[in-house]
């Protein structure tokens, strides 16, 4: 038998108060399973983080507490959002292995089991990756679709159809504190950690009671979020943008003296084509250039880790 770590199971929580009692259930039916099984051992815990809800899942939380000491709680001041309370339970959580998974259960809980196996395996990181999106609406499926496409093609580095479903090891989490930022996207963060990772995939099931906290708008914020934190790729395009205009306009501009010499053109056409041309082409450089130094301040003002070490021999 594998030794037995301690395991924290993280659960954010934003008026989940239609689907807490269950929850909670199903999770430390899981987590006695696991210590029987001697897969975790039975210091292990599930924290649900409660993100200033303004229902009743703080005192469902309490009362779960009081009834299991194991079901631990914290409660933020207000509501920071899914990824900061995320982080909240990481970092003041003390556990050999974290898997974060949202309070509806849509992720199926019943491959835990196949991430801690994954864990003892030797990896750090083991993403919970969605089989197929037929749970999904037909406009959500095919905007993550595209979603998944841009953020590759803009260069940043995601694993398709992985949420917020994942088991990290303590060491993967010590690593992420080594990000900095504020603007949290820890899908695109996590895959920058590094060590050994692997997948498990499973059928995402759809909510069975509330209503989703990320309407239409929030996700499109979401999806923003990600690609101005993690790629200065637009910022280059303005300036390879600036050079193609450049170019177009110096033409414009040798095309118009040419109308001009030959007597083509009517007073004062000249002038302005020129003036135009020059000016909309240097603009959009400048425009450009400025750019390149925002994506450079972009990089360092994230105090990004600048490696992280996976193992090392002597010294
Ligand atoms: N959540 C949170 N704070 C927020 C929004 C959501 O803690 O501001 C939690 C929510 O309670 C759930 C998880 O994040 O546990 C994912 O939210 P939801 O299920 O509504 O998202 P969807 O599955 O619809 O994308
Ligand atoms: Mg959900």
């Amino acid at each position: 038998m594998n030794r037995a770590n301690t395991l924290a199971i993280i659960v954010p929580c934003f008026n989940e108060e239609e689907t807490l009692p269950q929850t909670i259930k199903t999770l430390n039916e899981l987590r006695k399973k696991l210590i029987n099984q001697q897969l975790i051992n039975s210091q292990s815990k599930i924290i649900f983080v409660n993100d200033g809800s303004k229902d009743k899942t703080w005192k469902i939380i309490e009362q779960a507490h009081q009834e299991e000491p194991a079901l631990c709680g914290i409660s933020l001041s207000r509501n920071f959002g899914h990824q900061e309370a995320l982080l909240a339970g990481l970092y003041n959580t003390q556990a050999d292995m974290y898997i974060t998974i949202d309070a509806d259960l849509q992720d199926d809980p019943s491959v835990i089991k196949k991430m801690i196996k994954s864990y003892q395996d030797g990896n750090e990181i083991v993403y919970g990756v969605r089989r197929c999106r037929d749970s999904d609406s037909f406009f959500k499926r095919n905007s993550a679709l595209l979603f998944y496409k841009l953020m590759k093609l803009i260069g940043v580095e995601l694993v398709s159809n992985h949420a917020d479903f994942r088991l990290l090891s303590q060491r993967a989490v010590a690593a992420m504190s080594e990000f900095k930022e504020k603007n949290l996207f820890l899908r695109a963060i996590v895959p920058l950690i590094g060590y050994q990772s692997c997948c498990v995939y499973y059928n995402r099931k759809p909510r069975t009671a509330g209503q989703t906290k990320y309407p239409l708008a929030k996700m499109v914020l979401f999806a923003l979020k990600g690609v101005s934190a993690f790629s200065a790729v637009p910022l280059h395009f303005i300036t390879l943008c600036g050079v193609f205009i450049s170019l177009l306009s110096f033409i414009l501009m040798c095309w118009t003296l040419w109308g001009y010499l030959s007597g083509s053109t009517i007073i004062g056409w000249a002038s302005l084509m020129s003036v135009i041309t020059f000016f909309s082409g240097i603009t959009i450089l400048f425009i450009g250039i400025i750019g390149e130094y925002i994506a450079s301040i972009f990089v360092e003002v994230k105090k990004r880790p600048t490696y992280i070490i996976d193992k090392k021999i002597g010294g």
